[in-house]
């Protein structure tokens, strides 16, 4: 699960991490009372007001403005709160923005110069470990450092029996060339930040940029925080935070209906029963020539009702030129399933699209009878390669 900025910043907060501190706004005249408490709290006469999209690259899009008093404070927020937030990470027609975060100013001048780092947590899944990911770099898109100066990112892997040591911390602000009290804020925060990474469950921190402040604090600017689904059930607070109008509105609606989906890039729609399977299909789609729509799993139990749910997931997606099921009948029997294909596809009337069934398993020859013999303009195959190349002749 995706959060925003400023929920992603209140959970790091809430672990001791020091954050540039804002409150989120709905619109114009919210933004100004949200400027004024922060003043009173922070004492800031600056204010940085920020888009709040699952999207970052939100600063060159437009969607991350300093204001330099009240008035510009609403004018700016007036502006990016209904605007269509394009970004290098969003699709081509952007991400409507229905809230801003009023944050306070803190690229103030002072004793010393402001320095920008990048810092991420996440698993190494090659080592099986967490690691700090870091670079002076901060700021900056990481895949271009990656690319460009890849000496300038270093790693911190953690040893999960122990977890993060203080020296390694002490290491990770050493290698940003901090010293003096900067050095010190900086090892706080990285603790910090690896306890906020594991207690709250999170598969991802992208901290970019990590500030030093010109009097030598180290904090969070921006946050992106992906929290693991599959710990929600430890974190009842956390479930609140989902912000469904950031997410693909298929896989909400599939969601809803119990249906594993994750929609894809390409042109034949899937319709699988085990993730397995699901995948291999996949590559079959692939090998034929086509490009899957979706990834589905419909689960055990593939009966009408549920196949005709996941042919309405499937159809709303406009690029899908056809659909391949491919059903194991291991604990479901391939006649069953096929009549609920069949029941489906009469029920929904117009499906426009070419549809290949592959059934195998328990009364896999009377399913394809059943579907043979059933008038409709659906393909069936048994075989893998059978069902290949149905896809590829109606493809072309
Ligand atoms: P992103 O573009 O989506 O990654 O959004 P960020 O939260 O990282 O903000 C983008 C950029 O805005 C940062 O890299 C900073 O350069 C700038 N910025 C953020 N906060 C402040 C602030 O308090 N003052 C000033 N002057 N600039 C800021
Ligand atoms: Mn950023």
């Amino acid at each position: 699960m995706n959060l925003h900025e400023y929920q992603g910043k209140e959970i790091l907060s809430s672990f001791g991490v020091r954050i540039q501190r804002g409150i989120v706004a709905q619109n114009a005249s919210e933004a100004v009372t949200a400027a004024k408490q922060l003043t009173n709290e922070t004492g800031t006469s600056w204010y940085v007001i920020k888009a709040q999209v699952h999207a970052g690259g939100r600063g060159k899009g437009g969607g991350v403005k300093l204001a330099k008093n009240l008035q510009e404070v609403e004018e700016i927020a007036g502006k990016i709160i209904g605007m269509n937030l394009i970004t290098p990470q969003t699709s081509a027609e952007g991400k409507k923005v229905h809230q801003v975060l009023v944050a306070e100013d803190v690229y103030y001048p002072g004793e010393s110069e402001t320095e920008e780092f990048y810092m991420s947590v996440l698993l190494n899944r090659g080592t099986g470990r967490n690691m700090i990911m870091y670079s002076t770099e901060g700021g900056m898109d990481i895949e271009t450092v990656a690319e460009e100066t890849p000496h300038l990112i270093f790693t911190e892997e953690i040893d999960p029996s122990v977890g993060l040591l203080p020296f390694q911390a002490r290491r990770v602000a050493f290698n940003l060339g901090l010293s003096g009290m900067a050095f010190k804020e900086m090892t706080k925060f990285v603790m910090a930040l690896y306890t906020a990474y594991v207690k709250s469950d999170s598969s991802l921190f992208e901290i970019n940029p990590v500030l030093k402040t010109s009097d030598n604090k180290i904090l969070a600017v921006d946050a992106k925080v992906t929290i693991d689904d599959n710990a929600l059930y430890r974190h009842k607070d956390y479930v609140d935070l989902r912000d469904l109008r950031e997410e693909n509105p298929i896989e909400v609606e599939a969601k809803e209906v119990g249906l594993n989906y994750v929609d894809l890039d390409g042109n034949v729609g899937c319709m699988v029963n085990g993730a397995g399977l699901a995948m291999a299909t996949m590559d079959l789609i692939k090998q034929a020539g086509g490009e899957p729509a979706n990834f589905l799993d419909v689960g055990g139990t593939a009966d009408a009702a549920r196949v005709e749910q996941a042919f309405k997931i499937i159809l709303k997606d406009p690029a899908v030129k056809a659909i391949l099921i491919n059903i194991f009948g291991g604990i479901v029997r391939c006649d069953r399933v096929a009549q609920g294909v069949i029941d489906a596809y009469k029920n929904m009337g117009n499906i426009e699209v070419p549809i290949i069934v592959r059934l195998q398993g328990t009364n896999a020859d009377i399913a394809k009878e059943l579907i043979d013999n059933s008038g409709l303009a659906v393909l069936s195959a048994t075989e893998f390669q059978e069902a290949a190349d149905k896809v590829q002749e109606v493809l072309v």
